[in-house]
């Protein structure tokens, strides 16, 4: 076999599919190699995409090109929109997958794309010549031949697992840590440090007592990720909710000696936004209960998933944990919940196009740069796929702004904050989170997906005309008026409404209690079209919230001034004087590219933003 390629994705997981399609789809010839072909796109936490944050980043990558709403679309066993009452920023769609069918889902599409070149293999070193990738070469050392490499490495790297103080060498459940691409990467000046995290143990639903839970359906009518069409409907499964009580906490409180973290044998931090259970018990004392939910790992298999309870306690009390739940007395275990020590990379050595500052044309994505999630790793992925093809062929990085997107937001806070926990996509990450919508991600950036070259030319054709029927509906809506007669307000009574005099629907549709459904009941014009819930979910968006809209896109025009302000790669900050040496340290250390980055970084005054204004200015 020729060992040329234009670029080795190395990781098969979330981050690495995306990767290699991305850059396979744009002509070059990938080699993806990965530790375990069966394992591709596995999902070792919980088996499910989206949700709060997560679902705008799915719709994102969709709407740019990238597969990970098609495959959740097509193996979900339960869809179900969260913060469906709440208002558009926080609405998310979590898709419950059937894990299996995902992973194997996702296999095929790589192995239907030309140009990728799949090896189950464990990479161990980087090769580097001048400051730039020319290889690489894997455990039967093999050399590979390459300009770019793209690094997807999830938890494997120096992977440690703990059962209670028992420690393994693994990755995640059932497989082997990648050893020597750490020491590799640290021999060419990259730094590595460690993060934890973890995972709730598996339990045979032959075991459990549902008729003791609540039982959480998905919803009727049904949403999807991606924007391409025949969505497949499929039949749903539930999931269940139980709770923790006095009998769990006080389990877990009289073991926390047994725990890895608490007795110091994990020096790596956890994931702040899904801590153990252990955690749990500890920092939030005052709460007598927690919520765990049941989840089906998938439609062929018994095996389900305790969400909310992940320890790294040992097996044994596990077992005694889990059956002090309601329903769970006679659980038994499949597979041990555990946690994971690994070594990833910190960002603020990447730039925004997620290539190294240092070694041109390495690339990282994904879990290897402090993230935790699916999501977070498969958009990155996509960017980094995308940019390792532009780096080769001489082309501009491609770069999302954070008023773009969840995507531009998660790479600027990666490469700007010197993260030192997991770092998960959060709505309240960014500043304008009524923009950033899961509804609108296709108008805010299929436009750049075609021009990349990885939206088609009849998914654009759709994207167009669905965005002229939106703006005719709104159109529409600003110009219909309805009477204020006995008939209508009969009907608005219903949702606690009245009108004295005639009203545009737009007016109306501003009402708090009003939602654009009703107006199939008071228009026949609206019954007549007859549109679908995307387009009218986005024109009823648009128009409700239309004040709060227009106020954060001022506020985007505002910051994007700092962004105009490009600082050089080798500016030396050592001498400019007026700014304290602190900022000075932090600029030095993330080498911020534009001064709007610049602000962000923490610390950094407005005071030394004038003073670096200034100076370029001059
Ligand atoms: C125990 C555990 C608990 C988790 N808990 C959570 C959680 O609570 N919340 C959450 O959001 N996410 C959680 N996750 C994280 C989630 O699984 C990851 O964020 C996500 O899968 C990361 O995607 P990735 O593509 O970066 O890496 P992964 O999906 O892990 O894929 C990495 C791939 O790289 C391959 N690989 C690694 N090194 C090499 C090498 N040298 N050569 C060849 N192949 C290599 C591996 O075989 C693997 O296929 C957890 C993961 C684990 C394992």
């Amino acid at each position: 076999m020729n060992n040329k390629f234009d670029v080795i994705v190395v990781g098969a997981g979330h981050a690495g599919c995306e990767a290699a399609l991305a850059s396979a789809r744009l002509g070059c010839d990938v080699l993806l190699c990965t530790l375990n072909v069966d394992n591709i796109a596995l999902q070792p936490c919980n088996p499910a995409i989206g949700g709060p944050a997560k679902s705008t980043l799915v719709r994102e990558i969709d709407a740019l090109g990238g597969v990970m709403g098609e495959v959740a679309d097509a193996t979900y066993i339960q869809m179900k929109t969260l913060n469906s009452s709440k208002g558009p920023a926080v609405r998310a769609l979590r898709a419950q997958s059937d894990k299996k069918e995902y992973s194997q889902y996702m296999r095929n599409i790589l192995e239907n794309t030309d140009n990728i070149w799949l090896k189950q293999t464990c990479i161990t070193e980087i090769k580097v010549k001048d400051s730039q990738i020319i290889g690489a070469i894997d455990e039967y050392g093999i050399e590979y031949s390459c300009r770019a490499i793209i690094l997807t490495t999830g938890t494997s790297l120096e992977g440690k697992m703990y059962v209670g103080l028992q420690a393994y060498p693994g990755g995640r459940l059932g497989e082997r840590p990648a050893i020597g691409l750490s020491e590799s990467l640290r021999k060419h000046g990259i730094v590595t440090k460690k993060l934890k995290t973890g995972t709730p143990a598996r339990v045979d639903k032959r075991t459990i007592d549902y008729s003791k839970m609540e039982i959480q359906p998905g919803d009727e009518t049904l949403s999807f990720y991606s924007f391409k069409p025949n969505r497949p409907v499929r039949p749903q499964f539930p999931c269940y909710l139980t709770r923790t009580n006095e009998e769990t906490h006080s389990i877990i409180r009289a073991n926390l000696d047994k725990s890895p973290m608490y007795q110091g044998l994990i020096h790596g931090v956890g994931p702040r936004y899904c801590p153990s259970i252990e955690d749990k018990i500890v920092r939030f004392a005052s709460n007598p209960s927690h919520h765990i939910f049941i989840e089906p790992e998938g439609l062929n298999t018994y095996e389900v998933y305790i969400q909310g309870f992940s320890t790294s306690l040992p097996a044994c009390v596990q077992v005694e944990m889990l059956r002090s739940l309601p329903g769970l007395e006679k659980a038994h275990i499949i597979k041990p919940a555990y946690a994971v020590e690994y070594d990833y990379v910190p960002a603020v050595q990447t730039q925004h196009s997620l290539m190294s500052k240092d070694i041109k044309g390495l690339f990282f994505a994904g879990q290897i740069n402090g993230t935790s999630g699916y999501e977070e790793a498969g958009a990155q992925g996509l960017i980094a796929g995308i940019n390792a093809v532009n780096f080769l062929n001489a082309k501009e990085p491609f770069e999302l702004s954070r008023a773009s997107s969840y995507i531009g937001t998660l790479i600027d806070d990666l490469v700007t904050k010197d993260i030192q926990e997991p770092y998960r996509m959060l709505t309240s990450r960014s500043e304008y989170r009524l923009l950033l919508r899961q509804d609108n991600a296709d108008s805010r950036l299929t436009e750049l997906g075609y021009k990349i070259g990885l939206i088609d030319d009849s998914q654009y054709q759709r994207f167009v005309t669905k965005q002229e029927t939106i703006r005719k509906e709104i159109e529409r809506l600003r110009e219909t008026k309805i009477s204020a007669n006995d008939e209508i307000n009969g009907i608005l009574s219903k949702y606690g409404e009245h009108i004295d005099r005639g009203v545009r629907l737009a007016e109306l549709l501003k009402r708090p209690n009003i939602k654009y459904e009703i107006f199939k009941e008071l228009d026949e014009r609206t019954r007549e079209l007859n549109l679908s819930k995307d387009i009218t979910d986005e024109a009823e968006v648009l128009i409700k919230y239309d004040g709060y809209i227009k106020r954060q896109e001022q506020q985007v025009e505002t910051s994007g001034k700092l962004e105009k302000y490009r600082i050089p790669a080798d500016i030396d900050y050592s001498k400019i004087k007026h700014i304290s040496s602190e900022t000075r340290e932090k600029l030095e250390k993330i080498r911020p590219s534009t001064l709007a980055q610049a602000s962000r970084i923490g610390g950094v005054k407005p005071a030394d933003i004038s003073v670096l204004m200034v100076m370029l200015g001059k």
